[in-house]
């Protein structure tokens, strides 16, 4: 099963379990699904300051309303309208099935939530997909923002990936410093900056040491609907030394990424992702959409990083480059790999085994998260 929808089934079975314990007093007491133009008009009577949110799936093209302490009281089914082939209450959720990719625009009347379903682009679906729309009858409406955005619960997930760990300790440095403790600690570092900061929750794949497959660690970022993947090591490489930056590419940008990716990926005997099956044209056309926004998110946040990370400490000369990184190829997450130095450098061992050097190389890196997170939540703000 999708990750996605994995996750959207934890989060829905989340909001049942929440309204069951407010003891569900509000009620939906009218829903009606009108055609209007090419559009349809849901219009769903709920009572002022009520909650709402909506999630959009690709495979298939469909719409999840999920009315947390809502009891339903309204017909159980609609028949179809416009772009959508015919709505039911499943006990849970509303479910809207559609005839393809759809724009929703949502508004209240009175005590009535009104939505808007036109025939819309694959690639503002895609967006719907990716962040959905929330908000309170009466009040204002936000794209990927629950009424609560502010709430820690609600705020972006960044998982942190500490390369290595285990029976695989990475690279071993000149003086013997093992890769994986060095990943591990500067991970835990990043998390405590990043959690200060108070703009994101943050997660790690490891925080022992163990060991983790490669399609682990993308699998723990997509079950949990990770908004940002950062793998953080310190490989060797003969004759380099500085931080950098890698993303996902088919074809490296240059024979030390190649060398890289490929030694990380040998490392994982599971390696690589099975991606779900996709057949349909359509789901093939969304999917890749989906795809190319991942790859853009994850291109500016390595910009981000090479910039603030360029202004702290030494760098790689071509600072951001592309390799076929196995543990980068969550489809919907944007990923970045950080190669924070190459302990096969003594000057990068040194640095890399000092608390402050660290934490200096984290506060770089903090703020090249905030400021990726801050331009994401202003343009889901504007596309709402
Ligand atoms: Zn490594």
């Amino acid at each position: 099963m999708p990750a996605r929808r994995q996750l959207l089934r934890a989060g829905l079975g989340l909001a049942a379990t929440l309204s069951f314990i407010a003891g569900a007093e509000a009620a939906v007491t009218s829903a009606r699904l009108v055609r209007d133009g090419r559009a349809a008009r849901l219009s769903l009577a709920l009572g002022q300051g009520a909650e709402w949110r909506l999630s959009a799936l690709l495979r298939p093209a469909r719409l999840l309303l999920s009315l947390p302490g809502n009891t339903w009281r309204a017909a159980t089914r609609l028949s179809g309208a416009g772009p959508v082939a015919g709505a039911r209450w499943d006990g849970r959720q509303l479910v809207i099935d559609l005839t393809g990719a759809v724009d929703v625009r949502a508004s209240s009347q009175g005590g009535t939530l009104v939505l808007e379903i036109a025939p819309g682009g694959m690639s503002g679906y895609a967006n719907l997909a990716r962040s959905g729309l929330s908000g309170r009858v009466g009040g204002a409406t936000a794209a990927g923002r629950p009424a609560a955005a502010s709430a820690p619960g609600n705020r972006p997930l960044v998982v942190l990936d500490p390369g290595h760990g285990g029976k695989d300790p990475g690279t071993i440095g000149v003086r013997g410093t093992q890769e994986k403790r060095i990943t591990l600690a500067a991970a835990t570092e990043l998390k405590r900056q990043l959690e200060a900061g108070g703009r994101c929750r943050v997660m790690l794949t490891r925080s022992r040491d163990v060991f983790i497959p490669l399609d682990g660690r993308v699998e723990f970022a997509r079950k949990r609907g990770a908004t940002l993947f950062i793998s953080l090591h310190a490989d060797s490489a003969p004759g380099a030394r500085g931080a950098s930056v890698y993303t996902l590419s088919d074809r490296a940008s240059d024979a030390l990424s190649a060398r890289l990716a490929q030694t990380q990926n040998n490392a994982d005997a599971a390696g690589g992702l099975k991606l779900p099956p996709v057949s349909p044209e359509v789901e093939r056309i969304l999917f890749s959409l989906v795809r190319q926004e991942t790859k853009i998110g994850s291109a500016r946040l390595a910009q981000f990083a090479v910039d603030s990370l360029g202004r702290s400490v030494t760098l790689l000369p071509n600072t951001h480059r592309q390799a076929a990184f196995a543990v980068l190829k969550a489809p919907e997450i944007p990923s970045v790999l950080v190669e924070m130095g190459f302990l096969s450098d003594r000057r990068d061992e040194a640095s890399l085994n000092r608390a402050a050097y660290r934490a200096q190389l984290c506060r770089a890196l903090t703020s090249a998260v905030n400021g990726w997170l801050e331009r994401h939540e202003a343009g889901m703000a504007s596309a709402g």
